[in-house]
């Protein structure tokens, strides 16, 4: 038979596949398939996706415990593929698996024994070219692995249940800081600060977010917070309630990686959003392509005319700037400006900065 295991919230599902590879080849599509189609919940339709790794008995494992581990290397394996696909095991994801669990056990105790930091991305302003804010970006400092990319343990912190803590972590200390680059450059910046879907759903955020605030001495204005799509549409109505209760506050709301993921515009018209963040790989597409800037002008326009700020990530290149100015881009980050700098960079490229015009 096979086991198969699907990510997320863990689902552990037996089939018995008689025909060997084929047959499980086949049972994976179809639940694949079926999942793909979206649920009818009566009030809103629900969208799920579903990653499946399969590991054959005896070809692969020979006891229980065997065929879940392998099963869950191929599932990891099937999420790195762009989830929503299903894989079988092969002998070297197990490799892969052992680094997994490594980080997986070493995340664990991250937090208590302060391995994280904050690093900060400079955000300006594509009118005046003043820095505005910047981006709040998370690093972790493993005492034998080194640095650890946040892609590599984002992922995994946010299916071990420990995103809440680090998370958690995240906007207090961002929000900290930003109290103190206000009172030490007077200089008013807002931070923005990524949070997960499940954060999202978490029903003490808005109180922990205005808690963070308070204990910085900060502005709600001077603090934004960043959603990717995918997480604003896993539950629509508990998006739409959260985010308006955090924007009922005064904070910015920001949908991030525009461009990645559905891409459409109209729903997101459901959420109470301030911001858009259109993904570098999105700008490229656009500016190699057709080699003028037709098409971003007009997203621009349509995105403003939706009451929505635009601000450009991963700018690399002047021309790719000159392109986001002429259409009337409102903010953007990237190389180009800044790389992401650890706390003293920062603190160093602010006391640089010629003094504040104005500000937020
Ligand atoms: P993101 O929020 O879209 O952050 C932008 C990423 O692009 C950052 O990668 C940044 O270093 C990189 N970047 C900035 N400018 C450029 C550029 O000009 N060119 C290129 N090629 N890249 C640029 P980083 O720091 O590795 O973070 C990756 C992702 O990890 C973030 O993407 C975000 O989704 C996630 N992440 C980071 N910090 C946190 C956090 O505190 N909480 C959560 N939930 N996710 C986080
Ligand atoms: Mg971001
Ligand atoms: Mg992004």
């Amino acid at each position: 038979g096979i086991v198969a295991r699907l990510g997320g919230d863990e689902f552990v599902a037996v089939a018995p596949c008689p025909a060997g590879e084929a047959s499980a080849a086949t049972t994976a599509a179809r639940l694949l398939a079926t999942l793909a189609a979206p649920f009818d919940l009566g009030v809103q339709e629900v969208f799920v996706s579903a990653s499946i790794g399969v590991a054959m008995y005896p070809a692969h494992a020979t006891t229980r415990e065997g065929l879940f581990q392998n099963a869950d290397a191929a599932m990891y394996r099937a999420k790195a593929s762009g989830r929503n696909a299903w894989c079988f095991f092969e002998a070297e994801m197990s490799m892969e698996t052992r680094r997994r669990m490594q980080l997986e056990q070493a995340l664990h105790r991250a937090l208590e024994r302060g391995e994280f930091e904050l690093h900060y991305q400079p955000r300006v302003d594509l009118r005046s070219m003043a820095v505005i804010g910047m981006e709040a970006l998370i690093r972790w400092n493993h005492p034998q692995l080194g640095r650890v990319a946040p892609l590599d343990f984002i992922p995994i912190a946010e299916e071990k249940g420990l995103i809440d803590a680090i998370g958690a972590w995240v906007l207090q200390e961002a929000c900290l800081q930003n109290g103190r680059f206000l009172r030490q450059f007077g200089r008013p910046l807002r931070v923005s600060v990524n949070l997960s879907a499940r954060q999202l759903r978490c029903d003490s955020l808005v109180a922990r977010t205005a808690a963070a605030l308070e204990a910085a001495g900060l502005p709600p204005n001077l603090l934004e917070l960043e959603l990717t799509e995918s997480a604003l549409i896993e539950d629509m109505d508990v998006s739409a309630r959260r985010l308006g209760e955090l924007k009922a506050s005064g904070i910015r709301i920001a949908v991030d990686d525009f461009g990645t993921g559905y891409s459409a515009l109209a729903y997101l018209q459901r959420f109470p959003l301030d911001i858009l963040k259109l993904d570098r790989s999105f700008i490229n597409q656009q500016i190699d392509g057709a080699g003028n800037a037709n098409f971003i002008k007009a997203f621009i326009d349509l995105a403003h005319a939706l009451n929505l700020s635009v601000v450009a990530e991963g700018i690399e290149t002047a021309n790719t700037l000159d392109i986001l100015r002429m259409s009337q881009c409102d903010e953007g980050q990237g190389y180009l400006f800044s790389r992401p700098l650890s706390l003293p960079e920062f603190q160093l490229f602010l006391a640089r900065l010629p003094a504040p015009a104005g500000g937020i």
